[in-house]
């Protein structure tokens, strides 16, 4: 059973997840991580009595049969369980929640090992639907108070199954990190009077030299502190603050911006590793959020972050949480919009 402890010297949670050792191919010999062999997948169209049955499909017949565009089921080797109870508990000094949450996985498309560049315009905006719809759901079970929503692709970003695919794991806390930067971009709101991303966009605009490219209701940008070399984000330019709140019509028009951005950072890298992450607000007011949740939908924007691993973090990286990036962002930029 895992345990989401909290450290009182760094501030932060630690998901201990024993389960997730049993994954395939975890203790796989590194260096021949390339030559994976080929075992049955799991996620192909065919194989659905392989996964567990599942939450959520795109399709129009019955549910674990072939015939889906995306389909939806629990994490065989789950970090955390929904039929956990939701209990915050002691021992000795340490606080800790028992395992309870959400842990899911989404089949981005029947298509095995499809690189991201190679998605229709169809498979980005089915992904995106998909996302929303278990986003949405999740909203209404009020003990989840923070979703991540995240894609590793390739063994430098912690990939274990080459199937595109992309999981969700649902807590009853806010992380550290989610916390300080909401509480900052709630504190820029009530001195300036608007978003913190309003500012940046309205600046890079002006600035130019860091955009990737700009539709109407959403801009790609390489950030100013980028983090990692071409790492890429596509921010919400009107007030929406996470992916749920996304008509059809919008997600259309991120699918456009999302697969053009993919396809020069392909056309940049070749056939990189990379992470995506979403950024989505705490779910739930509770003591912890209170102070800022009622503002959420003025002081935070959709936000999705697209991050190549082309090195390795090393010690200075973990020790100071600074870390160096040998990339200025405007000429990742600069490369982005040339291909
Ligand atoms: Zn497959």
């Amino acid at each position: 059973m895992s345990e989401l402890r909290y450290d009182p010297i760094l501030g932060e949670y630690a998901l201990i997840a024993p389960e997730r050792l049993r994954r395939p191919d975890c203790y796989e010999e590194r260096r021949n991580h390339k030559r994976k062999k080929r075992r049955a997948c799991p996620f192909c169209e065919g194989k659905e009595s392989l996964t567990p049955p599942e939450i959520f499909a795109l399709r129009d017949n019955e549910p674990d049969t072939p015939g889906w565009k995306t389909r939806v089921v629990p994490n065989l080797y789950k970090a955390v369980k929904i039929e956990e109870p939701c209990r915050k508990s002691e021992e000795g000094i340490y606080t800790k929640w028992q395992g309870f949450g959400a842990h899911e996985v989404i089949i981005d498309t029947p298509r095995h090992l499809l690189r991201m560049d190679e998605w229709s315009f169809e498979e980005y905006f089915n992904w995106l639907f998909t996302m929303r719809a278990r986003l949405n759901d999740l909203k209404n079970d009020l003990r989840l108070v923070h979703i991540s929503l995240f894609k590793n692709h390739g063994h430098y970003a912690a990939s274990t199954q080459p199937h595109p695919h992309t999981q969700l794991i649902a807590l009853p806390d806010t992380p550290a990190r989610e916390l300080g930067q909401i509480r900052s971009e709630h504190r820029y709101f009530k001195e300036h009077g608007c978003s913190v991303y309003e500012t940046v966009i309205r600046a890079e605009q002006k600035e130019k030299s860091r955009i990737v490219s700009e539709s109407e209701s959403f801009i790609a940008l390489c950030p100013y502190a980028s983090a990692f070399a071409f790492e890429t984000v596509i921010y919400a330019k009107k007030a929406v603050s996470d992916l749920g709140r996304f008509d059809d019509e919008a997600l259309k028009e991120l699918a456009g911006i999302l697969k053009k951005t993919v396809s020069s950072l392909y056309l940049q890298l070749g056939d990189f590793d990379f992470n995506i992450t979403l950024n989505t607000p705490p779910l739930q007011k509770n003591f912890t959020t209170e102070a800022f949740f009622d503002d959420i939908p003025q002081i935070r924007r959709f936000g999705l972050r697209i991050v190549p691993r082309l090195f390795r973090l090393g010690g200075f990286e973990l020790g100071s949480g600074i870390p160096i990036n040998p990339l200025m962002p405007e000429e990742a930029a600069s490369l982005l919009r040339e291909s």
